[in-house]
């Protein structure tokens, strides 16, 4: 036990070390320094000893030496309405994926003017309109996203759930978040607080995208096929991708690790489009690179339209990529357009709208123009988005006043959306991170849940979600998450 805590315990015994509703935090925890240290220690070693890894900026290509991934000392405060409400609209948003997915009419007219300005996403519909026309071979659709929450701050001070973004391509941090419950549950068990340890929910994300992945690969059917991961050079996440090829393994499928440029010397397609890569044959296409621009040479470009003109389910195929980018989902809080997406489910369509944060298009025009005199009236309540992944892309503030006055009359805009700001309640808690001293500070939340469905020709399969990820980062972060180095894993607490 970490020396004090006992006395800590009995007073929380006597006032209740948060208070549901505004103030979310652990109270008098955070007050003792000296506490705070010790079980900083105590956590570190844990998460180490459990797997919460990653490799080193140093040295991102090698495990030789790795380092804890950062997490929050304490679990955060979550309202269980909440967390209950997006595990209950995520077969939702996987249906809406798939749904957006299939429909190039919606996908064309949404993404026409984005891709009159904006290359990456131009260069990735034109892989679609090619594949189009060549005909689709693929039979099996496999999708691995994972749709993110904020709390809003109502006037009434309760909170409420409002997405961020849905991420169907490369969805990350599944594996750690496997291994992050059993820390916490340390943490609290050191302070004598077995009752609130065991509140942690248990969560096992990469278990299921396994499962999904597995399915994919059972229904194209050749029990010698392998999984293809398509890795990136430098990878400091590889422990979070093991997680899933061990998952993978130990249902006896194997997983080949390669990146695009092995994928243009020494893949192939057959008479049939059949993918072999290193003369084996795929069943499953599984990305963790290929959502950035940097991330494609000339030849890379090559090797991913190959990858979409085979019969390998590909994770995800170029149409839910192109489903996932933030102009789709300014679209679809359209009125009318989920009705159109999704017929005679009304009640699905009211769980996705209730989730919905305001967003408004910068088409060229008097929306446009209405949004744009908005945001520059209050910025403080707008964000600026281009159709980029990987955190640090968005403008806020400032910067988003000074990029919307260069852009207003030029049909760039097309390329951004706008967003309402979303303001979550902040509340205390310790970052830690490898080489950064321990101290408590305000922080905010936002909440993933990780959804897989698969489905074969029409018939869908599989249609699940698997699992959460809290990821938690200081107030003054407006942007990024834990791989852009601000946000740090966390556990929801359930209140
Ligand atoms: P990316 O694809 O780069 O992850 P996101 O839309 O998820 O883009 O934005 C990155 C980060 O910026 C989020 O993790 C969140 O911290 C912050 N952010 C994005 N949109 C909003 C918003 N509407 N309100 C408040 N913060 C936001
Ligand atoms: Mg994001």
């Amino acid at each position: 036990m970490v020396a004090g805590s006992q006395a800590i315990c009995h007073q929380d015994f006597f006032c209740p070390w948060f208070q549901v509703g505004m103030a979310t935090s652990w109270g008098s925890l955070l007050e003792d320094e000296q506490q705070l240290e010790e079980l900083a220690q105590q956590a570190v070693d844990r998460a180490l000893a459990e797997g919460v890894l990653l490799r080193t900026s140093q040295d991102p290509t090698s495990s030789n030496v790795v380092s804890y991934a950062p997490f929050t000392l304490f679990p955060s405060l979550v309202p269980s309405a909440l967390l209950e409400q997006a595990y209950a609209v995520q077969k939702d948003f996987n249906l809406l994926v798939d749904a957006v997915s299939q429909n190039s009419a919606f996908l064309e007219q949404t993404l026409s003017s984005t891709i009159k300005r904006d290359s990456f996403t131009a260069r990735l519909f034109d892989i679609h309109r090619q594949v189009l026309k060549e005909g689709i071979a693929q039979t099996v659709f496999l999708g691995l996203n994972r749709s993110d929450y904020m709390f809003q701050r109502r006037a009434d001070g309760s909170p409420a759930l409002k997405q961020i973004e849905i991420n169907t391509i490369s969805a990350s941090f599944g594996g750690l978040a496997s291994r992050t419950p059993a820390v916490h549950r340390h943490v609290l068990n050191v302070l004598g607080k077995t009752g609130e340890a065991a509140k942690i929910l248990s969560n096992n994300p990469s278990q299921g995208l396994a499962l999904g992945i597995a399915t994919a690969w059972e229904l194209y059917g050749c029990a010698n096929a392998v999984v293809l991961l398509i890795a990136q050079e430098k990878e400091r996440n590889i422990f979070d991708q093991r997680a899933i090829e061990n998952e993978l393994l130990a249902k006896n499928i194997h997983v080949i690790r390669r990146r695009f440029e092995d994928v243009s010397k020494n893949g192939s397609l057959d008479q049939d489009r059949r993918l072999f890569m290193d003369g084996q044959e795929v069943a499953v296409v599984y990305f963790r690179d290929g959502y950035m621009p940097s991330q494609y040479s000339p030849q890379n470009w090559e090797a991913r339209l190959l990858l979409e003109k085979s019969r390998a389910a590909k994770c995800p195929d170029i149409a839910t990529q192109l489903a996932g980018t933030k102009k789709v989902q300014q679209e679809l809080s359209r009125v009318g357009v989920l009705e159109e997406l999704l017929p005679g489910q009304p009640e699905a369509v009211a769980r996705l709208r209730a989730t919905f944060a305001g967003l408004y298009s910068l088409d060229m025009g008097e929306e446009g123009d209405r949004a744009i005199a908005e945001a520059l009236a209050a910025p403080s309540q707008f964000v600026l988005k281009p159709q980029r992944e990987g955190g640090g892309n968005n403008l806020y503030g400032e910067e988003m006043v000074q990029a919307l006055v260069r852009l207003k009359d030029s049909e760039e805009r097309a390329s951004y959306i706008l967003m309402e700001k979303i303001e979550p309640e902040p509340f205390g808690n310790c970052l830690l991170r490898p080489g950064s001293p321990t101290h408590v500070v305000q922080c905010i939340s936002e909440l993933g849940i990780f959804g897989v469905y698969v489905r074969q020709g029409q018939t869908l399969v599989m249609n699940k979600h698997v699992g959460h990820l809290l990821r938690t980062k200081a107030i003054e972060h407006a942007d990024g998450g834990v791989a852009a180095g601000v946000a740090v894993l966390d556990n929801p607490y359930p209140v």
